[in-house]
């Protein structure tokens, strides 16, 4: 008799930020007492700019403005360059829904761009193919963490003239040709949800800009419209600022970040080696950048019984996403034409577990489960 050779069971959380947290939690604590409690400045202040500088740097921009969330940071920055009801904004329809909902927020109407089959981020081909007379932007999203071929998207851009705006909320710290994620387009925005690779103990986000008058109206607009003077508003503003607490916790946070994504890069590169392109072909790295692999994405066919065998060995997968937006019932009225490489990939993406202090060990483990599932799959 031999015994039974597959007993082998791990836990395998999708996300476990307590590794970040911990990195973090004497220093943080420490600074919210000295800085935020004692002061009693909650709102604003020497720690937001604090942030805003030391973020701005990072970025290779000139100017970075703290803000509520991910979503305000881009609707904000499409309202401050004037853009707003009749105008046309170019989003990929393979995007987690808040991009599209900016637009929308803004007063704008979205038209939906597909992406690449090997990345799943958008071209300059794509965004070309949605273009129309009244389009005056695009949003390139930086999904998964990778950044898209941006010399050509900003040449493209500037052929089609219309601005290029970042959506960077997956990709803080992720370059192309070196250059930063953010510093591309005349905006960059970012969201620092707890789960990102650089996120708060809560909601915010912020934009990072070169543009001088961007960044004063955005710094108007996020409180209010406020001019220099308290009770002078200038413009129709909003309440959209970051919190002090949040601001020790980010500026904490941006310190570890490098090593944070170094981190995810050897991850990610394990997982690479390890899984078999047979069963699961991970989403395609462009060569001219480097990615910080906010999700580990990659593709299966008969994607629900894998994530249901891989949740009966202990391993929680992820859909990013299930539904492409111009399919989504709010954005329904702005879906003109089928977007076949995004409709295909929300049939297919599956996200393993990925954060910083996930164990090689635990790769492994992920990447065996995988190659057996999809190999017993495609016998069966
Ligand atoms: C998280 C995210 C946002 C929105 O950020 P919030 O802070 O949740 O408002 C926007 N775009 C993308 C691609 C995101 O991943």
């Amino acid at each position: 008799m031999t015994a039974p050779t597959d007993v082998e069971l791990r836990l395998v959380p999708f996300l476990d930020l307590h590794g970040v947290t911990d990195e973090v939690r004497d220093e943080v604590l420490a600074r919210w007492s000295a800085e935020v409690l004692d002061d009693s400045a909650f709102i604003g202040g020497e720690t937001v700019t604090t942030f805003e500088s030391a973020f701005a740097r990072y970025c290779g921009t000139d100017h970075a403005v703290g803000v509520a969330n991910g979503t305000d940071a881009l609707q904000l920055a499409l309202r401050a360059m004037g853009i707003g009801p009749g105008d046309d904004v170019i989003v990929p329809a393979n995007t987690f829904v808040a991009t599209a909902e900016a637009v929308v927020l803004a007063g704008a109407r979205p038209r939906f761009a597909d992406v690449d089959p090997a990345t799943l981020l958008l071209t300059p081909e794509t965004v070309a193919a949605a273009v129309t007379p009244l389009t005056r932007a695009v949003i390139v999203v930086h999904l998964y963490g990778q950044m898209p071929d941006m010399e050509a998207l900003v040449e493209c851009a500037s052929r089609l003239d219309i601005a290029l705006v970042e959506d960077a909320a997956q990709a803080q710290g992720a370059t192309w040709g070196g250059r930063k994620a953010g510093s591309f387009g005349v905006a960059g925005c970012f969201s620092f949800y707890p789960g990102k690779n650089l996120g708060a103990w809560g909601d915010a986000g912020a934009v990072v800009t070169s543009d001088p008058d961007l960044d004063q109206r955005l710094r108007s607009m996020r409180d209010h419209g406020r001019s220099d003077s308290h009770y002078q508003h200038v413009m129709l503003g909003t309440n959209s600022r970051l919190d002090a607490l949040q601001a020790v916790v980010l500026t904490a946070k941006l310190e570890r970040l490098d090593s944070w994504n170094q981190a995810r890069r050897e991850l990610m590169a394990q997982y690479r080696d390890l899984i078999d392109p047979a069963g699961a072909v991970p989403v395609a790295a462009l060569a001219g950048g480097e990615g910080v692999h906010h999700l580990a994405v990659v593709r299966v066919r008969n994607r629900a019984e894998v994530q249901r065998e891989l949740a009966s060995l202990g391993v929680v997968t992820g859909i990013h996403y299930p539904t492409p937006c111009h399919l989504m019932t709010p954005y329904a009225a702005c879906a003109r034409r089928p977007l076949p490489e995004s409709e295909r990939a929300a049939e297919e993406v599956m996200s393993l577990p990925m954060f910083p202090h996930l164990q090689p060990d635990d790769v492994a483990y992920v990447a065996r489960k995988l190659n057996d599932v999809a190999a017993r799959l495609a016998r069966s």
